[in-house]
């Protein structure tokens, strides 16, 4: 499933999709509020670590070194970044304040969605996992049945998710890609920190298109160029067309040369 916030916890196997309604509200008044910002596996995705570092002005190396800790997208061996959990606070999320969670303008996609789980990862076809939800019913929390029906398109237009499931787009394509090469296919680690330097990392990102020789290998046009040098979405989505191209050879960067091999590109 797409961010479920903790897979040890009952997700109800019940298939939803786009038209499927739900009865949720979620309300500081609850007894159970805050009680879901606790304990959680969360792992930010490209653009929750855009929306995150941008709200806190922060380089994303500085983001990722003050709030997260390493995780693995499952069955992938891809890294992800979970966000690093406070245990002297009772394993509280670090953007938990008294009343309620700090960032909620930009909190993670995964938040958005809860109590949904949506299934990006179920299913080879990405376009049949848009469509694949499930709900996620835990103990404590006490806001189902509650509130307006709604459907799961709803839902997600109500709590601002379609600009992340846009940008997260080559991500999930990605990590399909490398899921479909099965499990006995080791990935290099210079793969990896690829990998993560273009979907987490995005100011060592630019620094490398930049300033390596990146520019001679990859045709990369003077607009999409201009784009890139200050808008993260756009130096995102050039980070998908590389890792596509040199990992999966789809070709959506055109070689310069193309007798260059593209693992002469250097690394930070
Ligand atoms: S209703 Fe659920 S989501 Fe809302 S505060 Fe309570 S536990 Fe969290
Ligand atoms: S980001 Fe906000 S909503 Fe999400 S777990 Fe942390 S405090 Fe709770």
């Amino acid at each position: 499933m797409y961010a479920p916030r903790d897979v040890k916890r009952p997700i109800v196997p019940v298939r939803l999709d786009l038209d499927s309604t739900i009865c949720f509200h979620c309300d500081k008044e609850l007894a159970c509020f805050t009680k879901c910002c606790h304990n959680n596996s969360t792992f930010l995705t490209p653009y929750d670590i855009i929306r995150l570092k941008r709200r806190f002005a922060m380089a994303s190396d500085e983001f990722l070194v003050t709030y997260t800790a390493p995780g693995k997208i499952e069955a992938s061996d891809l890294p992800v970044p979970m966000i690093r959990l406070l245990e002297d606070k009772g394993n509280a999320c670090p953007f938990l304040g008294e009343g309620g969670c700090t960032v909620y303008e930009d909190r993670p996609v995964s938040c958005r969605y809860y109590p949904v789980a949506a299934g990006l990862f179920h299913n080879f076809d990405i376009s049949d996992n848009e469509n694949f939800f499930a709900l996620i019913k835990e103990g404590h929390c006490l806001g189902h049945d509650l509130g307006q029906e709604m459907t799961i398109a709803e839902w997600r237009q109500d709590q601002g998710i379609p600009p992340y499931d846009e940008f997260n787009k080559g991500w999930v394509e990605l990590i399909l890609r490398r899921k479909s090469l099965g499990p006995f296919v080791e990935i290099p680690e210079k793969t990896l920190e690829m990998f993560f330097m273009a979907c987490y990392n995005m100011d060592a990102f630019r620094r490398f298109v930049l300033y390596s020789n990146f520019l001679k290998i990859y045709r990369v046009s003077e607009d999409r160029l201009r784009q890139v040098k200050d808008n993260d979405e756009a130096l995102l989505n050039l980070g998908y067309d590389w890792l596509m191209t040199t990992l999966f050879g789809a070709g959506r960067l055109e070689l310069i040369e193309q007798v260059v091999e593209a693992d002469q590109v250097e690394l930070d």
